[in-house]
Order: C-alpha cells, then structure tokens, then sequence
C-alpha cells in the first residue's frame, strides 16, 4: 500500500492506495505554514503501514538526487514555504523510499499510465491555475535535466489588442503572467468563474496556449497533449486552441487530429494525485533494486 500526496498553493491532498490508482482514503489539507500543514499529513499517514510514499509538489522545487538541496522548495513566492526541506521533513517521519517530484510531473505520470495518454510512451500535461506548469514524459520516462523543465515561463508574442502587463513574478508577461488565472482576473478585472460568457476571454486565453503549445510541439513532438487546471475547465479555451494552434503552425508539422490530441485530462483531477501513487510505486522498486 502506497501513500501520496498532491501537494499544492491552496491545498495538499493525501491519498492512501496502489499503483493501478485505487484509492481507499483521501483528505484535503489547506496549504497554511509548513509546520502545521504538515503535521496534519503525517497524522494522516501514521494510521497506515505503507510500503512508500511519493510526493508531487508545487514548485520550483530541487528534484536532483545529487544536489545538496535535493527535496526542497526553492525560490516559490509562498515565502513560508521558500527553502523548506519537505522531503526531508517526511523521511525524518517515516522509514519508507519516498519519490519526490513536481505535481505536473506527477500529473503527467499519472496520465501516461492510466488516463488520456494510457499506451503511450510520450505525452505532455500542461496545467493552467494559479500559475502554468507542465510535466513531460518522453520515451516513458519523465523529463529531467539540471531540474525540473519550468515550461509555463516561456516568452509568448503578445497580442496586438492585449495591453495588460502581465502577472509573473519573475517575467510579468511570460506565458504564466499572460495567460494563468490571476492574470486573467488581472486583466478582465473578474474571476475566470464569473467571465464564463465573455468570449474574448477564452479566445485570448487560446491564443496564448496555442503559442505555446507549438513550441511545445516543436521541441519535444508529444504523442498527446493533455491540458488541466482549473482555468481549462473552460472548454471555449480548446475550440480557440483548435483554432489558433494550425494557423500558426502553417501547416508546417502534421498533427493528429485536434480534438484527439489536444485533451482534457482522462483521470479528471486526479491525474496528480494518481501519479503521486506512481511516485511512490517508483520509488518502491528503486529501492527494492538498491538491495
Ligand atoms: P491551483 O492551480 O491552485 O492548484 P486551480 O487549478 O483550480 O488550482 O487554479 C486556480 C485558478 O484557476 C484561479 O485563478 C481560478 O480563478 C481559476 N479557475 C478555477 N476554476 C475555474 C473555472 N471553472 N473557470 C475559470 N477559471 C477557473
Ligand atoms: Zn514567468
């Protein structure tokens, strides 16, 4: 039995289950100060005898296993959480392997495994929340270098009508301060919720992701795209995609058809969590091979 956890900005949601993804019991926990959020998620985890546990982080978060600060939490703006040995902190609680990640990296996991890229040995998940992130597999495996890639920053072109000045605390208008929610609240002056029928809004928001979606594609050539988060609930933002995406591509790279390719998550919103399952599941057989 495995345990997980999707930790994110708002929330951290624990779950006890296995690798195919089953869930037995689960608990939403709010993101406060490290000190107490995570004392209620070891209290969580203490009641189960787990084989290990696999953690998907909000980030930017250290995930090289040779680097001293391996576990942590880097430079995010939730100042509690900046330079917080979260992986640390659940080894000193528990004695079990313990697969440390982000949460689109997990997200990712989860859908190449069983949700909308199940079969497949390459996809991309691309959440668009309070921030833009994106997790990668490629040739089955998760994408990594120096760290983890950070694909919601990239530089998109602006549109020419588009004046705001964007909402990243790094870039302003990388693609993240453009096109996340708080940019969209940012912008229109309402939460994405209550701008279900300005259609500018998603057109706009379509624009943006369809820009990035081609770098994307260019660079890694997914076999599947997968867009989650709370802002893709829209599904006008999939028809702009649609729209904007082979336009400017220009015909340039064949592309599945749109509507099979471009996704909304198979597991819904437990892609992370079940690919926090996964984390752990790796993290078991890592170890069990070590010994
Ligand atoms: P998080 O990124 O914090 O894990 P979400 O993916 O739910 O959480 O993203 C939250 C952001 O998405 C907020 O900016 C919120 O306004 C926006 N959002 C959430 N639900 C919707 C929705 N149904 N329609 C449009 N925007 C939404
Ligand atoms: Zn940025």
């Amino acid at each position: 039995m495995f345990g997980a956890i999707e930790a994110g900005g708002t929330k951290f949601v624990c779950a006890v289950g296995d690798e195919k993804g089953i869930i037995i019991e689960r608990i939403s926990i709010p993101t406060t100060v490290p000190e107490e959020t995570m004392a209620q998620v070891i209290t969580f985890f203490e009641k189960y005898q787990l084989d290990a546990i696999g953690v998907g982080s909000f980030g930017p978060i250290d995930i090289n296993e040779e680097s001293p600060t391996y576990g942590m939490i880097t430079s995010t703006p939730k100042l509690p959480w900046r330079n917080y040995h979260f992986l640390q902190a659940m080894k000193d609680a528990f004695s079990v392997p313990i697969g440390f990640n982000t949460d689109v990296n997990a997200a990712a996991l989860g859908e190449s495994v069983h949700g909308a890229a199940k079969g497949l040995d390459s996809c991309l998940y691309i959440t668009v929340g309070t921030g833009v992130g994106a997790g990668a597999v490629v040739q089955g495996k998760l994408l990594q270098g120096l760290s983890h890639p950070e694909m919601g920053h990239i530089l998109v072109r602006r549109h020419p009508d588009d004046n705001y000045q964007g909402k990243c605390h790094y870039h302003s208008d990388c693609l993240e301060g453009l096109a996340a929610g708080p940019a969209i609240e940012g912008r229109w002056g309402k939460k994405g919720i209550d701008l279900v029928d300005k259609q500018e809004v998603w057109e706009l928001e379509g624009y943006y992701i369809a820009q990035a979606l081609m770098q994307y594609i260019l660079i890694l050539s997914p076999k599947k795209i997968i867009l989650g988060g709370g802002v893709l609930k829209q599904k006008q933002v999939f028809a702009s995609v649609y729209k904007y995406l082979p336009e400017l591509m220009g015909g340039y790279v064949e592309l599945p058809e749109l509507s099979e390719y471009i996704v909304s998550p198979g597991l819904g919103d437990d892609a992370g969590i079940t690919g926090s399952l996964l984390l752990a599941h790796q993290a078991f057989n890592h170890n069990s091979l070590k010994i």
